[in-house]
């Protein structure tokens, strides 16, 4: 075993890999992507299957111990379930790896049950509206629902605990942080509202548009009275009890009580590229490496070094932030 680690400058040690499995998706959620799309991934820099297993067991070697699987939408990979089989099956010095899941959960009704025994231990599903019309616009399609299917195909076999995640935007669907609350109590799951980044593919983000954490939780307050619970571990989530239930709320703020400090995450992208932030502007091609005959410690090599450039933040509250060219669809959010 490599006694190297993905530690950085300022002494974050990263356990946490999001691995991207596609950058595809069968919805096009206006913050995260334009009408048509983006141009996609070219097929031959996907990384295989057994090429993503590789990579992510050096990273294992190096420290990780949990992997959650993003894209786009990683249920449109075809195999995705021997994916989760054979990631479920690294062992790590800790223990079998954590594995989860973030979807917009069309695919669950066919998948919940094969993902579940092929390993997989939590899904996240993303969750914006309960309302047909407002879904239609949010993600130019006609598919509430399935994803309502699908939270209640994650709840059938037993996925524990469900968390939506919401991502609320000012005129659009601020008006229904209470509603989608009552929504995740009612059926025993976790809510999380994340506030917008400027990540999406069309560069629409305007931060005076943005929905603060402040007033969602104002929002959620005018109805529940909430107790902090401060945040579970180096997860990005603030999270807060609902007095007089066992029900959480929690709020991801990452632009404006932004948790880089803590940041325990490294990301892996579909076509094999390891970045050390959603908004790095440079990325470690692995793929290249492997694909030229790499042995385990050059691309363990690469990752540390990776690690050792991360900056300190984001910087999105400075004049100077640039977003990176790759939109979240192809990073893996
Ligand atoms: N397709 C899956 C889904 O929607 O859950 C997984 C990928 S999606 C990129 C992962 C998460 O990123 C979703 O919860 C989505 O709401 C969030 N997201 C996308 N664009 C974002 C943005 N510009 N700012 C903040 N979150 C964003
Ligand atoms: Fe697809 Fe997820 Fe992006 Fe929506 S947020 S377009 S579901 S990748």
């Amino acid at each position: 075993m490599s006694h190297a680690r993905l530690v950085d400058r300022y002494r974050r040690v990263h356990r946490d890999l999001r691995v991207s499995l596609t950058d595809r998706c069968s919805l096009r959620c206006t913050y995260c992507m334009p009408a048509d799309g983006v141009p996609w991934l070219k097929s031959a820099t996907l990384l295989s299957t057994d090429e993503l297993v590789r990579l992510t067991r050096v990273a294992v070697d190096l420290g990780v111990r949990e992997v959650r699987l993003t894209g786009g939408e990683p249920l449109l990979r075809p195999d995705v379930v021997d994916v989760v089989g054979e990631l479920a099956a690294i062992e790590t010095p800790d223990g079998p790896l954590d594995l989860s899941l973030t979807t917009n959960a069309l695919r669950l009704p066919a998948l919940a049950a094969p993902l579940r025994d092929a390993g997989l231990n939590r899904v996240n599903v993303s969750l914006d509206t309960l309302q047909r019309a407002r879904f239609m616009e949010l993600t130019r399609r006609d598919r509430l629902a399935d994803t309502l299917a699908g939270i209640e195909a994650a709840r059938a076999v037993g996925f524990s605990p469900v968390k939506l995640n919401a991502l609320i935007m000012r005129g659009v669907n601020d008006d229904e942080i209470v509603d989608l609350v009552d929504f995740a109590v009612e059926r025993g799951l976790q809510m999380r509202f994340i506030e917008h980044m400027p990540l999406d593919g069309g560069h629409t983000w305007r931060r005076e548009e943005m929905v603060t954490a402040e007033e969602i939780l104002a929002a959620v307050t005018e109805r529940y009275t909430l107790e902090p619970l401060g945040h579970d571990g180096t997860a990005p989530a603030e999270r807060f009890r609902i007095v007089g239930t066992e029900a959480t709320v929690g709020v991801i703020a990452s632009v404006t009580r932004k948790f880089c400090d803590r940041c325990d995450r490294v990301r892996l992208t579909a076509d094999g590229q390891f970045r050390n932030c959603l908004f790095a502007h440079e990325e470690s091609d692995l793929r290249t490496l492997l694909r030229e005959g790499a042995d385990d410690a050059r691309l363990a090599e690469a990752m540390v070094a990776c690690v050792a450039r991360k900056l300190p933040g984001h910087g999105i509250d400075d004049p100077s932030f640039v977003q990176p060219s790759r939109p979240m669809s192809a990073i893996g959010g």
